[in-house]
């Protein structure tokens, strides 16, 4: 059993979790299933980011401490998760002083000793929005690309992160991929150019007077360090780096893969591959870099008011189908859409219609027959397929490319058991035996698509097992449940009759 470690980038809490946050958790916890699933020992973390000027910005705004907003807002993305079945194992918080903290000022020392910092006064241009500064190759028309408003110039004492001296270093890690994979391909390039473009030292702290709410510099304690040192440090503080209840075996023994989005992809490529090799710690395995969400076709903002909130689409279709559509519609790197319509017609043609109407047509009938399920039969139709959906599912989840294990992989199963029902007609069977044996092929094929639907739909697959009435139903979804004695095809001797039949995606107007 190997051991696999997969986070996510934690959040920032200045305001509610939108859809991007939910679809990042829901990709993440994919990958966390299946590992599971699959064997392995798995330690999956998320957290939230709570410092830094804009929190400071909207906490003096709302008139409170920061400290009070991050304890109002970050529970609106714990219990989101846990709505949406995100199945973490830890949650960290970047203000949590006896957990985050000593690390964060442990790894801060080491770097020091490293000689990877550097005191300097620093004269640029800062955008507040960004909360970083910029170059001038940043800027379009003398502005912030993003915020479209100039930056200040400030003039301040700081600690620099020496990142120049890791060009050559990060090209090697980069060029070899030798245990360390960017996915998509395209992001390692994307990284690669900013390399030969010349790397520049980073600043790691602020002045206390610019930047109060923060993790103090030890030794320094004018300066308070700047988001870089503090959140990434997040991944490993979860595992109590440096402190007394210290877990190194999920990251030196594990595969550790960050789920991240775009916009911090080259902070995750550079910054933090070059501070764990000051440190003499080894690097990540994987950065699984995913893309934006739209809505309707258009960037999702404020301003527009298309911002879709996870919850309208949970209160109307229910969590599942959100889960199914995230993991549907948008292949791992991409962009993708939010679209009502699209929803519908998935939720309506695969849902509805493909899955739910194939497990009722054959439980309905197969309980008229009294449900008994004894000899399922070995017939080479439904066994193969289910055999070739298992072997390119487990080669496209282990290749991360989740979109095609279940759009592809899953639902050709799925449809070609409704096809092979249609075809084969088994209600103008007049033998009753013999129409029980085809119904009962027909009840295995459905056990193997909710097995390999549950990284996906978990509360589903468990569903479905129950009508199925598996003898595994009620321990699936625990963590160690796995599917190496339960994935041949008519390998469950205990298993003898299925359940009662119910309705698995209701109609919504
Ligand atoms: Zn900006």
């Amino acid at each position: 059993m190997s051991r696999r470690y997969i986070t996510t980038a934690i959040d920032y809490p200045n305001a509610p979790p939108h859809m991007g946050h939910a679809m990042e958790k829901v990709l993440a916890d994919v990958c966390a299933r299946w590992f599971r699933l699959s064997g392995h020992d798995v330690r999956f973390q998320t957290g939230t980011d709570e410092h830094g000027i804009k929190i400071q910005r909207k906490a003096e705004e709302e008139g409170m401490t920061p400290q009070a907003l991050v304890d109002r807002n970050v529970p609106l993305f714990q219990s989101l998760y846990s709505r949406l079945h995100i199945s973490y194992d830890v949650f960290v918080r970047t203000t949590d002083r006896e957990k985050h903290w000593p690390t964060v000022q442990a790894l801060w020392k080491k770097l020091q000793e490293a000689g990877a910092l550097e005191k300097r006064t620093y004269v640029g241009l800062y955008c507040a929005g960004c909360e970083r500064f910029l170059t001038k190759r940043d800027l379009a028309d003398g502005t912030c690309p993003i915020h479209h408003t100039a930056p200040e110039e400030v003039s301040e004492e700081n600690w620099f992160f020496r990142m120049k001296e890791k060009a050559d270093y990060l090209k090697t890690l980069l060029v070899a991929k030798d245990g360390y994979v960017i996915t998509p391909d395209s992001r390692a390039h994307e990284t690669l150019s900013l390399l030969e473009q010349g790397l520049e030292d980073v600043s790691f702290s602020r002045p206390q007077s610019s930047l109060s709410w923060g993790i103090p510099v030890p030794g320094d304690e004018n300066q308070v360090m700047y988001v870089w040192c503090d959140a990434l440090t997040n991944y490993i503080s979860g595992l109590g780096y440096f402190t007394d209840h210290e877990d190194k075996s999920y990251w030196e023994d594990a595969e550790v893969t960050h789920v991240i989005g775009k916009d911090i992809a080259r902070f995750h490529a550079l910054i933090w591959p070059a501070m764990l090799h000051y440190a003499g710690i080894k690097t990540p395995n994987r950065l699984l870099i995913h893309g934006f969400l739209t809505s309707e076709g258009e960037k999702m903002s404020k301003s527009l008011g298309n911002v879709v909130v996870p919850d309208d689409v949970i209160a109307k279709y229910g969590v599942d189908p959100l889960r199914f559509y995230l993991s549907h519609e948008i292949p791992v790197g991409n962009d993708g859409d939010f679209s009502w319509k699209r929803f519908g017609e998935l939720y309506d043609a695969k849902l509805r219609n493909q899955l739910g109407n194939l497990l009722n047509r054959v439980l309905v009938m197969l309980q008229k027959l009294g449900g008994d399920l004894s000899d399922i039969q070995n017939s080479a139709g439904l066994k193969s397929i289910v055999a070739s959906g298992w072997s390119m599912y487990a080669a496209h989840m282990d290749a991360f490319q989740i979109t095609d294990a279940l759009a592809t992989d899953v639902m050709s199963c799925v449809s070609a058991g409704n096809q092979s029902f249609n075809d084969k007609a088994p209600w103008t069977e007049k033998d009753d035996e013999k129409r029980r044996v085809i119904l009962a092929e027909y009840v295995e094929l459905l056990r193997h698509i909710a097995l390999m639907l549950l990284p996906f739909m978990p509360e589903t697959a468990q569903k479905i097992s129950r009508q199925l009435n598996v003898p595994y139903a009620e321990r699936m979804l625990e963590k160690d449940f796995t599917i190496d004695t339960v994935h041949e095809w008519g390998s469950l001797k205990d298993w003898k009759k299925v359940g009662i039949p119910e309705i698995l995606f209701a109609p919504v107007e």
